[in-house]
């Protein structure tokens, strides 16, 4: 009852002000020093319709939990590491949990690099963590919703079925290796397609791989969301002409300056 709604950590997303960010408040309708107990009433969450796919998650979490009632009993806390409730808090397992494991992860190179457009670089960041709130996630955090892909409607919706074996993204890969004149492009695994962006050939320098992985995995992520909040489904091929539009736009802007190019990425 008492919980502070936007700083205290009482859904799988955290601790909410900075899941959502400062326009949270604003676009939940939420003031920031509410209880958790403020956001309902006697019928149900008193929230705005979701405008962001962490607002949904919210949305969909808040309709697997009992409201918040005075006849419950007061509020309770769990230490909760790795997804995992601890009995009382624990030094150790905290401790194995966020101490830093490698000073570098191998997969920085291909998510942080000069020339990235920083939205895609963002959402390959939170892909390779696997914490986009895939609909096969969504069900691991409890909520009882369909988890079938939303645009193949066929296989769950995980992250490596959605990015690299769904036939949207087989589709899509296809396309861009006649693009750079390779053989049917596919991958059977994450590391796989890491390994990819740092191999390099004639055609295709890690550089021009690393545009198209990112700009590829971005273009499906917005896509599925269209079809699963907007109930729109454009085919495969649309959605390629977006990729290559979006590809030779990060190319010439390289070309023509490159010191501006790189001003930009960091003032962005
Ligand atoms: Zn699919």
């Amino acid at each position: 009852m008492n919980a502070s709604f936007w700083y205290d950590s009482w859904s799988p997303l955290g601790t909410l002000i900075k899941a959502l960010g400062h326009e949270g408040p604003r676009s939940l309708r939420v003031p920031l020093l509410a209880k958790v107990a403020h956001a309902t009433n006697p019928h149900g969450w008193v929230i705005s319709d979701p405008r962001s796919d962490l607002a949904l998650s919210l949305h969909m979490y808040l309709t697997t939990i009992p409201l918040p009632r005075v006849d419950l009993g007061p509020d309770s806390y769990d230490w909760v590491v790795d997804d995992q409730i601890c009995n009382g808090f624990s030094s150790t397992r905290t401790w194995s949990s966020i101490r830093p494991k490698a000073s570098k992860v191998p997969w920085h190179q291909t998510v942080w690099f000069k020339g990235a457009t920083p939205r895609n670089a963002f959402n390959m960041w939170v892909a390779n963590l696997d914490r986009l709130p895939t609909k096969t996630r969504l069900s691991n955090w409890g909520m009882n919703i369909d988890i079938t892909c939303s645009l193949c409607d066929s296989l769950p919706e995980s992250r490596d079925h959605l990015f690299l074996s769904c036939d949207f993204a087989l589709f899509l890969w296809n396309a861009v290796s006649r693009r750079i004149r390779s053989t049917g492009l596919a991958f059977n695994s994450w590391p796989e397609m890491l390994a990819w962006t740092n191999q390099s050939n004639h055609d295709s320098p890690p550089t021009l791989r690393k545009l198209i992985v990112q700009s590829v995995l971005y273009a499906i992520w917005k896509q599925r969301n269209n079809a699963v909040h907007n109930q729109v489904h454009l085919p495969p091929s649309v959605i390629f002409k977006e990729i290559d539009r979006e590809i030779k736009n990060s190319i010439s802007a390289r070309i023509i300056n490159k010191k501006i190019k790189h001003l930009m990425s960091r003032w962005i």
